[in-house]
């Protein structure tokens, strides 16, 4: 209504001033209010305009009555004007829908981002536990054989330095009497003798409780039973590739064709092959400058033996300790116990094989031993 006033009253005072003016506020009123107030408001504004261009504008002037002359024109101005109305509102429902439907759209989007970002969320943070559970599997599982071996290391060395202790304390005690009566004035020799008497029996002891330790390593009759080398070795392969792995060593694994049994004890002969394979893994683990490798090969050498070698590409054996790594608690490792070699050279030696280590020709060492054939088997 305000649009269509408004409309008029310029109309009305432009048509004194510029002729060319005609309708055009008129058709500017019903457009605006179809665009603004929809297709009734522009319907209304058709109506209010067509009567005020009557009264106003259609001869006679100031009468709603047309004459036949201004009949035409005045109906193309009601047609021309319904028509605008129609188009304007029709623009601006279709406008709106397109509005309301990029709206939609969009919020579709955004709600579909959120979920998409709360998934990859859930899927990181399930991830991140996922790798610390592993994480903590591997370190109680290196924990554990860690601790296994330093307790089962760790009773005997105690039980062994108790052993040991006792007539070690003994001969110190017995030498510091010797020194006290040999430095009294006249020396008494009658003691001093009977100190030394006790020292060469407290030190005949104490080689007795090592001789007795020892044995019980090498006497222990071993299981007799013919043994598959090669699945021995796939077993340790499979029980050391966790280990290998988080080194980042490559086990590999190389084994002949039909090759013979041995004979022995296939709890020991495996507790060999672990000792051996967990040497070359942690030497390994010290090299950064060459690929880490572990390789375990079997072969037959001869006609009555098998040999198992387990070479490595670690840092080596020292010159001046490839004698002593055989002794008992011979290690250099912070944590090591030096019984692995120990333990293994006489479970060999028992088994009537033999067990010895060498330098490789580029890097690393190579341990390997031989071991009799079941001459049944081979046959
Ligand atoms: P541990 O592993 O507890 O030290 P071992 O008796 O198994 O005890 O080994 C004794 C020592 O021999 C080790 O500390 C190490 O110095 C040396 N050794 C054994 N195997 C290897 C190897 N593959 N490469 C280099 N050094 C080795």
């Amino acid at each position: 209504m305000a649009l269509v006033t408004s409309a008029l009253g310029l109309t009305l005072l432009l048509k004194n001033i510029v002729s060319t003016a005609g309708y055009l506020f008129f058709y500017t009123a019903v457009v605006a209010s179809a665009w603004f107030g929809g297709k009734w408001s522009g319907g209304f504004a058709v109506v209010l305009s067509t009567l005020a261009v009557a009264y106003f504008f259609t001869p006679p002037i100031y009468s709603f009555r047309i004459t036949r002359e201004s009949l035409p024109l005045f109906i193309e101005f009601a047609a021309s004007s319904v028509v605008i109305s129609w188009f304007s509102s029709y623009r601006k429902q279709t406008e709106t829908a397109l509005a309301g439907a990029r709206d939609e759209l969009q919020m579709r989007v955004e709600e579909r981002t959120a979920e998409l970002k709360r998934t990859n969320e859930q899927l990181l943070a399930e991830m991140a536990e996922r790798k610390r559970a592993e994480d903590a599997y591997y370190e109680a599982q290196a924990e554990l054989a860690r601790v296994t071996r330093m307790s089962t290391m760790g009773a005997l060395a105690a039980s062994i330095s108790h052993e040991v202790n006792q007539p070690l304390a003994a001969v110190v005690t017995n030498a510091d009497a010797c020194l006290m009566w040999l430095s009294s004035d006249p020396p008494n020799l009658e003691e001093v003798r009977s100190a030394v008497d006790s020292i060469a029996q407290e030190g005949t002891r104490a080689s007795e409780v090592v001789r007795h330790i020892r044995a019980m390593f090498t006497k222990a009759a071993p299981e007799r039973v013919r043994v598959q080398l090669n699945e021995v070795i796939r077993e340790v392969g499979a029980l050391m590739s966790v280990q290998a792995s988080r080194n980042e060593v490559a086990l590999q694994i190389e084994l002949a064709e039909d090759l013979p049994a041995a004979i022995g004890d296939r709890v020991q002969l495996q507790q060999v092959i672990v000792n051996l394979v967990l040497n070359g893994i942690e030497a390994a683990s010290g090299v950064m400058d060459r690929p880490r490798r572990v390789a375990v090969k079997s072969e037959r050498t001869g006609s009555d033996e098998v040999l198992v070698a387990v070479r490595d590409s670690g840092t080596g054996i020292d010159p001046k300790d490839q004698k002593r790594i055989f002794d008992a608690f011979f290690t250099t490792k912070s944590q090591g116990m030096g019984m692995g070699l120990s333990i293994s050279h006489s479970i060999i030696e028992a088994h009537g094989g033999r067990l010895w280590a060498s330098a490789n020709d580029d890097h690393g060492a190579t341990l390997q031993f031989t071991l009799p054939i079941d001459h049944e088997s081979a046959a």
